[in-house]
C-alpha cells in the first residue's frame, strides 16, 4: 500500500515537473518574437519617401502659382488623396526602385493637368526591386 503511494507520489511529482518544465514554453515565443522583430524592423524597414514631384506639398502649382493640381504621384491608392509622401516597405534583399524613386509611378506627361502618370515598369508599382548585388 505504501509503495503505491510512493509510486503515485513519484508519478504526480514527475507530472508536476514535466508540467513545470513545459509551462515556461509559452513565454519563450513571446520573448523570442521580441528580438526576432528587432532585426526584422532593421532589415525590413519602411522608407518614407517625400514625393519628388510635389516635394511633399501634395499639390502642383502652375500658371505662375495661381492654379494647382492634386499631385498624381503621391496619391494614396485607398483614399485617392495625395499624401506628399509614400511609405515604402523595403524588405531585406530589396532596394528602392531607381526609376520611380520608390513612388511606384512615373510621370509620362508633365504638361497635362494633372500630369499623367504610369505605373513604373521596373518595379511594377511596388517601389522596390530586388537589390542589385554590388
Ligand atoms: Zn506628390
Ligand atoms: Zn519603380
Amino acid at each position: 500500500m505504501k509503495r503505491i503511494v510512493v509510486v503515485l507520489g513519484a508519478a504526480v511529482l514527475a507530472l508536476w515537473v514535466w508540467h513545470w518544465y513545459t509551462r515556461p514554453a509559452p513565454p519563450t515565443p513571446a520573448s523570442r518574437t521580441a528580438p526576432k522583430t528587432a532585426p526584422k524592423t532593421a532589415s525590413n524597414y519602411v522608407h518614407r519617401i517625400v514625393c519628388p514631384l510635389c516635394n511633399g506639398l501634395r499639390v502642383l502649382l502652375y500658371d505662375k502659382g495661381i492654379r494647382k493640381d492634386d499631385c498624381p504621384l503621391c496619391v494614396d491608392a485607398s483614399s485617392g488623396v495625395p499624401l506628399g509622401y509614400r511609405d515604402v516597405r523595403v524588405p531585406s534583399g530589396y532596394q528602392i526602385c531607381p526609376n520611380c524613386q520608390g513612388m511606384g509611378l512615373i510621370v509620362v506627361d508633365s504638361s497635362a493637368h494633372p500630369p499623367k502618370t504610369s505605373t513604373c515598369v521596373l518595379c511594377d508599382g511596388t517601389g522596390v526591386i530586388p537589390a542589385v548585388p554590388k
